[in-house]
């Protein structure tokens, strides 16, 4: 059975990038008869916001969105997430580098700076809690997106050995989001372009793990004129629920699905109906951003 997910941080209020992401999602799997799963990422307690979780679920259920298992909170799965860290074994390592001295003897990568692999042959030092890094191989990762085509990475040269646990004993993103994805059965991943360069990070996870690559396609993002992604950070307006049907018909346009105009001002159900009889996802255009330009 085809599963899909929408997997928001609750970080703050739903904003019109993410809904894009949750309509794409949502759409792919529902049209073919599949299952939708929510997940709230909320593991960067330190980000999260006191409601958020709550009003992006009751936002969802305003826009008639309906997920088809109890949601998911990742803050609850520590010990998921520390039993695939565990059977990694010796392809993790303690690193007590400082921020400042990677930055000073590191090259840039695609994502950040190129870890030295100062720590991979020391012990680590004492007295200061490590984070831990996983070993990469120098040889290429390749997947077919659906939507952005192939795409290929050497993690050794354009990533790095990367995180998986913090220093503050967080679990990193990369690897709790393949434990979620592979333990919830999810076999369609449709998410924001954003995280197209994070993709061979978690190919290569689920390779050491032994898990099944599930199938992905990016959307483009909505940026705004000055090329930032809509977020938190750069302000985006919180979606507004009393003007579902302008922003759900905003959303199906945004993903090249051309909604007849007709339908802007239509009930919301009229046009999911529509959505759900016209939904492709061949439509949507292969770019990594769209600016926003209402
Ligand atoms: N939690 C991530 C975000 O809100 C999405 C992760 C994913 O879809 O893999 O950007």
């Amino acid at each position: 059975m085809l599963r899909g997910r929408f997997a928001p941080s609750p970080t703050g209020p739903l904003h019109f990038g993410s809904l894009i992401a949750a309509v794409a999602s949502f759409l792919e799997a529902k049209t073919q008869a599949g299952e939708w799963l929510v997940r709230m990422e909320d593991l960067d307690k330190p980000r999260v916001q006191a409601g958020a979780a709550d009003g992006i679920l009751r936002t969802l259920e305003t826009f008639g969105f309906e997920w088809d298992a109890e949601v998911v909170y990742q803050s609850q799965r520590g010990e998921l997430y520390q039993a695939a860290f565990d059977q990694l074994g010796e392809l993790i390592y303690p690193c007590s580098c400082s921020r400042r001295e990677i930055t000073d003897s590191a090259v840039h990568g695609i994502d950040g700076f190129i870890y030295p692999k100062t720590c991979l042959n020391k012990p680590p030092k004492k007295h200061i809690a490590p984070a831990w890094r996983i070993k990469t191989a120098d040889k290429l990762i390749y997947f077919n997106d659906a939507i952005q085509g192939e795409i290929s990475q050497n993690l050794s040269t354009d990533v790095g050995e990367f995180v998986l646990k913090r220093a503050d004993g967080i679990f990193a993103y990369q690897l709790a989001v393949v434990v979620d994805d592979f333990i919830q059965g999810i076999s369609h991943i449709v998410r924001g372009a954003d995280l197209l360069d994070s993709t061979t990070r978690q190919n290569y996870l689920q390779m050491q793990l032994g898990y099944c690559i599930p199938q992905y396609a990016h959307l483009p993002v909505a940026v705004n004129a000055a090329g930032e992604k809509l977020s938190k950070q750069t302000l985006a307006e919180p979606l507004n629920s009393t003007n579902a049907n302008a922003l759900l018909f905003r959303a199906l346009h945004f993903l090249g699905q051309n909604p007849p105009i007709v339908l802007e001002h239509a009930p919301l159900k009229e046009l999911w109906r529509w959505a759900f009889t016209h939904w492709s996802l061949t439509n949507i255009p292969a770019q990594r951003a769209i600016i926003l330009t209402y």
